[in-house]
Parts: C-alpha cells; structure tokens; sequence
C-alpha cells in the first residue's frame, strides 16, 4: 500500500499549494511586545516582518468562495448541502465538530458516551479537507469588513505552550455567519465563575467529572454530615426542556447507579430544579403536569424561584432563602454572543443579525445570518424563530439550496447578485417538541403551536418515539452505530461511573 499512501500525499501536496494564502501587512502582534514595554531593535525589525496572513480574493480561475463562520447545526446543515463543483468552502470555528445537543445531557452521566454526540466536520462536508480551496480554521471570527469583503479571525489554541494566537483574515464571496448564541446569565453575579453551563461537550465533561468528584469525596472519612450533604446536592437553574432532561437524567442516574454502586452516600444526594415561572412553558398543560408529577416521583425537587446571587457554595434566592450545592448547572435560554453584539447590523428584537425571509441581512451585500444568531427584522413583519436545532437545520438546508442556484447562474463572486430573483423564501413550519423525564418516560407534543390541535402524549410511548426519532437524526452512521450500543450497554451494565 506504500504507493497508494505516495500518490495520496502528492496529491495532497499539490492540492493544498500555499498559493491561495496570501500575506497582509499588519501591525505586529501585540504579544511580541508583552517582553518588554521598550522593543529593543531586533524585536522591532522581526515584528516588522511579521505578516497577517490569510486567503486573498478568489481570482477569475477558481471557484468563488463560501466562508462559514460556525460549526454547529445551521453551519454544518449548510456545508453539507453547498454544491462543492460551484463553490470553495471555508468554515472557522472553535471547534472542529458539529454536537448533536439534544443528546449532550445524556452523556453527563454516561448513559452516552461524549464521542457519539460529536461529528467531525470532515465527514458532514469531506471537501474542506480534502478539496484544494476548501479548509477548515480552528479559529474565532473577531470582526467583519462588508466594504473589502474580508473576515477578521483569531486562531483557537486553547492555552497550548508557547502558541499565542494569532490573526488572519479571509476574503469572501458570500458570508454565512452560523455562530450561534451563548447561555444567558442575566447578569446574576456569580453565574460565570460558579455555574456549569450544558452547551458544549466540554461543559458535560465537566459536569460529569464535578459530580464523580463529589461522590467520591462524599464517602471519604472526615467529611462532615453538612459537607455530605452540600456535595452531593445538585441544583439545575431552568426549566426549560434541556433543564428537565438533565434533571430526569441525573434521577436515573441517583436510582440505578448511585443506589447500586455508591450505596454508602445514597441517602444524601438530591437533585432540585429552580425555575423562576412554569417548567416546559412551551408544552401542553397536561404534559407539563405530567413532567411535574414524573419528576416529582424521581426524586427531583422542584422549586419555584428567581436566584439572585450564586456564591461558591450557595446560591441566593430571591426570597432570601439559601441554597447549598456541590454541583450547579445553567441553563436559562440564549442570547446573542459577544460577536454577534459587536457587530454594527441592524438587530431584530432581541439583538440577532437582522435578516430578511430570503436569510440576507440586507443593509449588505453578500451575508447571510443563519441559526440561533440570526432573527428576522422587524419590518419582515415576521416573528423571530426560536433558538432550536430544527429551525437551524433548516435554515441551513434552505440557504444551500439557495446559493447553489445563485452559484449555478454565475452570480457565486462578490458583488455580483444584481436584481436576481432568489426565489421562494424561507418559510417555517413546526414539527413538534420532545423532552424526555426520566425512567422511560417522555412527552412528545406535535402541534404546531399551543392554540392548535395535533398528537399530544407522554408516558413510555412518547419515550419510544423520542429515542427513534433522535436515533434516527443523529447525524452519520458510526455515530448512529455508537449511540445505539451506548444505550443497548448502559441497559444491560449500568453506566460508566469511571472519573478519567
Ligand atoms: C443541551 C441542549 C439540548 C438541546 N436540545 C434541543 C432539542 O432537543 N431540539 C431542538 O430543536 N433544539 C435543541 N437545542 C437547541 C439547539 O441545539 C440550538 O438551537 C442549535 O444548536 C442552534 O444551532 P446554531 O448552528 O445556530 O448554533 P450552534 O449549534 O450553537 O453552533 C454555533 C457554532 O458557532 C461557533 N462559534 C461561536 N462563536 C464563533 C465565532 N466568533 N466565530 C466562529 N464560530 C463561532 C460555535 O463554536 C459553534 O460551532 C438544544 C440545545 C442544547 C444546548
């Protein structure tokens, strides 16, 4: 096989020539001064070499360029819908993979495995590792220049020795920004530094370690009763539908695992799950008195209240009351980035990117908003979408579709879109919700909206259809593979309770 791994490494050589990036003069980087507040010569003429690189304008003979910022559901949705024979495909963000959330609660306590709810980008869209003008950049988007047509980016090295980051820019065709929200904390004091959100696959690892933490030092002779009892309670703030199945989650977990296998500190570890107005707000009454009554059964304290202020070991509650914790998850809803604040574009209500119903934000030419950081304008005269993956997903498939067709008419370079006709516009229709609570339980309410009517269940039917339905979404095969044994697994062993 020596000469099959020969061709492929020349092939590649030659794909990726260095000739596409092209090097900016820049000022230098504000680390190399960090050595001294007086530059010395020689640190004055290296940083004067110093250049800004990145990927210059297409030029006449290559493909014209879609740059995606953001990996998550709209990004990838989009990747893997672009016709890579019509465009290059470049995508920055600061993580390489895509994450299949509505099973990430899953994996804080090992009934999942982190890797089955991770999909590399690779294989949504195997171009932009393989195809000579498409790439993927481990890197933030800093800044947008609509007049030159160029993004401002910083390299994630996430704290790696000795590699400040540092910046390069990309000129584009088109711009789609897919980079999504952040957890809003309302600006409670304390949120950041002692809570733990659940967006990211490293936000589950840290839980799972913090809560495998806590068992373990809570059977350690020495503690005392009050410690006991403070590590081994877990608060969750929200209770929105990832709120609820992290609490069912960490139920199940308390009765299948911790009873069986940490049996010593069973009869201290609770979960209570704040929230300030109705659990599941978005559900049919009925199903949220049944998510109530569920959860209530498993153990899971439900507690209505605004917290205040979070300390290191307590939170504050409106009413003054204390609430001790070892374990404090966040997940209040989403609100726009810091990027996403930065940016000077006309806002839809609640401070997205405004864009129109063709996904544009139209005060520019060229750039697309898609996913959680987008929202409608409000002279569109429609509503701003909710933050979920369905609308992202579709979002993102619809605005491949439309570029596509927008490539296929020659009008894929910058500037060049003129009058064209885009066609029908983005239209979305709800298919439903679902939310699972704990011990074989979900609901699943499929009306399009509260007023109207459509199949609205809960019990071990809707848990069927919620793991089908969510089985049958994840994104490839392996990670359908993976997902599937997980389960078949922690049904026949338990979870895996090893701290690594
Ligand atoms: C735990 C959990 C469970 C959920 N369950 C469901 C569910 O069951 N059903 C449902 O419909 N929805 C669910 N959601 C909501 C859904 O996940 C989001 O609506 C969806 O992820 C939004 O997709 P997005 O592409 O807009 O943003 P995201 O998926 O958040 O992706 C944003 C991407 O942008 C990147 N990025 C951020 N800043 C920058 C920057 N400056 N430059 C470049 N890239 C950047 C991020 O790293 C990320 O890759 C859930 C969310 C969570 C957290």
């Amino acid at each position: 096989m020596s000469w099959f791994r020969t061709v492929v490494i020349k092939s590649f050589t030659k794909h990726s020539c260095p000739s596409k990036f092209t090097s900016f003069p820049r000022t230098p980087f504000v680390s190399l001064m960090n050595f001294s507040s007086e530059p010395t010569h020689e640190a004055k003429k290296s940083s004067e070499i110093v250049q800004y690189s990145g990927l210059g304008p297409t030029r006449p003979n290559e493909k014209p360029r879609v740059v995606v910022l953001g990996s998550g559901w709209a990004g990838c949705r989009l990747m893997k819908g672009l016709d890579t024979d019509v465009y290059d495909v470049v995508c920055v963000s600061p993580r390489n993979h895509m994450v299949f959330t509505p099973l990430l609660a899953s994996t804080c306590v090992g009934t999942l495995e982190f890797r089955s709810v991770a999909e590399p980008i690779g294989r949504i869209q195997p171009s932009i590792s393989t195809a000579p003008g498409s790439y993927f950049f481990l890197a933030n988007c800093k800044g947008i220049d609509t007049e030159e047509h160029v993004v401002h980016c910083e390299t994630m090295t996430d704290g790696a020795d000795n590699l400040p980051p540092w910046s390069f820019k990309i000129s584009y065709d088109k711009l789609v920004i897919a980079s999504g929200a952040e957890a809003s904390t309302f600006g409670i004091n304390g949120v950041k530094e002692h809570a733990i959100f659940l967006r990211e696959v490293s936000h589950a690892q840290e839980i799972r370690r913090k809560l495998l933490l806590n068992l373990m030092l809570s059977d350690v002779p020495g503690i005392s009763e009050e410690e006991k009892k403070r590590l081994l309670h877990c608060v969750v703030i929200g209770g929105g539908p990832t709120g609820v199945e992290f609490s069912g989650e960490l139920s199940d977990f308390i009765i299948k695992d911790v009873h069986e296998r940490y049996s010593h500190v069973k009869d201290y570890i609770n979960v209570t799950l704040i929230e300030a107005n109705e659990i599941l707000s978005s559900f049919d009454v009925r199903l949220r008195q049944y998510a109530m009554r569920q959860l209530t059964k498993s153990g899971v304290r439900l507690v209505r209240g605004v917290v205040k202020d979070v300390q290191s070991h307590k939170i504050i509650l409106d009413d003054g009351s204390e609430v001790p914790y070892g374990l404090l998850v966040w997940s209040t809803g989403v609100g726009p980035s810091p990027f996403i604040r930065s940016l000077e574009f006309p806002k839809s209500p609640g401070g997205r990117v405004g864009i129109d119903e063709w996904l544009r934000v139209p005060s520019v030419e060229d750039v697309f908003a898609i996913g959680d950081c987008g929202g409608f304008l409000e002279s569109t005269g429609k509503q701003v979408l909710p933050a979920l993956a369905q609308v992202a997903e579709r979002q993102g498939k619809y605005l491949s579709g439309l570029l596509n067709r927008i490539g296929k008419d020659g009008r894929g370079r910058a500037n060049s879109l003129g009058g064209i006709d885009l066609g029908d516009p983005f239209v979305y229709k709800h298919l439903g919700s679902m939310a699972t609570v704990g011990r074989y339980k979900a609901l699943v309410d499929l009306r399009q909206s509260q007023d109207t009517k459509g199949l609205a269940l809960a019990g071990f039917a809707s848990w069927f259809i919620w793991r089908s339905a969510y089985l049958t979404r994840v994104i490839s095969w392996r990670n359908r593979f993976y997902v599937a044994v997980n389960w078949a697994t922690t049904f026949v062993f338990g979870r895996d309770i090893s701290r690594i």
